[in-house]
């Protein structure tokens, strides 16, 4: 089939990765012309609300994903008039408004962070500001820890999410096809630094009763909006319950680990997903660490020097705070994954 993706950036680049050899073709919009995925096949270089370039991406395509959750509505809408979008621009929607997202994960009885958009009305302190629209990497968050502390902030546009004191935070992926059948990869691990996600791990350390409770709350939403593609879902784990902070409608970075540690990788799924192909088994193939590369590109022969590190660049210039590419272990025991990851803590940033 012929794929559209919208944004171009190492999601998009590793999803035409999975869907090469299924034999399938690629085309990017994006507006930046400089991008991960563009380097590998076509990519057009517009505004995503340029209605002729849109036009000229359309034809002669099949499907149309995304890879960005910030692609405008309107564009994920007017090109739905012509090829099917998948996921559904309903849940772009969602998960572009903090508030709007949270709103909607309550009503589906997915338990979330306390959250209220009038931020004088606090929950007391320490609590977490963040802007409603355009947040990502902990970009547009602070926390807030008095009432003196609040009255320097503007009141439109931002969200307060009372402070979780989580025990961990792990994320739920799943995938569900045109079809409806719907799979579940294992609760991955995530360890967040400056609001960066720098460590994932699969470990087998997850209750099961804390597995089953996000994939059905994950079906809850998927079913919802009818959904297709590849889903995320942010949690904090807190006294074993968890809190939903936060949904992704595409493929996530703490599922990368899936590429070489998962029988089928979550972009692979996505593409299948979304060109109404079966999905493909998600059993974990080993314990699995992913690790990323963050900031600048650390001595690539010293990493491949490591047994079993497999390494991603994704051929972006290095800047700070940037996530240019990442490193993934699967090994057969947690002894074998700590040493890899002691050997790669010589060489690069291995936050644990
Ligand atoms: P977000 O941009 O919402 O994904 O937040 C980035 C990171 O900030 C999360 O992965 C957490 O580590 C932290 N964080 C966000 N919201 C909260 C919260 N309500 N309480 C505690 N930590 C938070």
């Amino acid at each position: 089939m012929n794929i559209g993706v919208l944004g171009a950036g190492q999601l998009g680049r590793m999803l035409a990765l999975s869907g090469y050899p299924l034999g399938h073709r690629f085309r990017f919009l994006d507006p930046t012309s400089d991008s991960a995925a563009g380097r590998l096949t076509d990519h057009l270089a517009f505004d995503f609300l340029d209605e002729s370039a849109l036009d000229k991406f359309a034809d002669g395509l099949d499907v149309i994903t995304y890879e960005f959750e910030n692609v405008p509505v309107y564009t994920a809408q007017y090109l739905e008039m012509v090829v099917p979008v998948y996921p559904p621009p309903a849940a772009l929607e969602k998960a572009q408004d903090r508030y709007i997202e949270k709103s909607f994960l309550s009503a589906l009885g997915v338990p979330t962070p306390r959250f209220t958009i009038d931020i004088t009305a606090a929950f007391g302190f320490p609590a977490v500001l963040k802007t409603r629209r355009m947040g990502y990497d902990g970009k547009g968050q602070k926390i807030i820890r008095s009432e003196a502390e609040l009255g320097n902030e503007p009141l439109d546009g931002l969200i307060m999410e009372e402070y979780v004191s989580f025990d961990r935070e792990l994320s739920m992926i799943a995938a569900r096809n045109r079809s409806a059948e719907m799979k579940f990869y294992p609760l991955v691990e995530n360890h967040h630094r400056d609001g960066i996600l720098r460590l994932s791990l699969v470990t087998g350390n997850v209750l099961p009763e804390l597995q089953r409770q996000a994939e059905e709350y994950i079906t809850r939403v998927m079913t919802t909006l009818d959904y297709v593609g590849v889903l995320a879902i942010e949690f904090f784990e807190k006294g074993g319950r968890l809190l939903a902070n936060e949904m992704a409608p595409r493929v996530h970075n703490s599922g990368h680990w899936t590429i070489e540690g998962a029988v089928t990788s979550q972009f692979e799924n996505h593409i299948r997903a979304v060109t109404d192909a079966p999905l493909g088994n998600t059993s974990p193939l080993g314990v699995c660490a992913m690790v990323n590369l963050i900031g600048h590109l650390p001595d690539v022969k010293s990493i491949l020097k490591i047994d079993g590190a497999h390494l991603h660049v994704y051929d972006k210039a290095p800047r700070p705070r940037r996530k240019i590419g990442h490193v993934t272990f699967v090994e057969r025991d947690m002894d074998t994954l700590l040493r890899k990851l002691d050997l790669l803590k010589e060489i690069a940033d291995v936050f644990r």
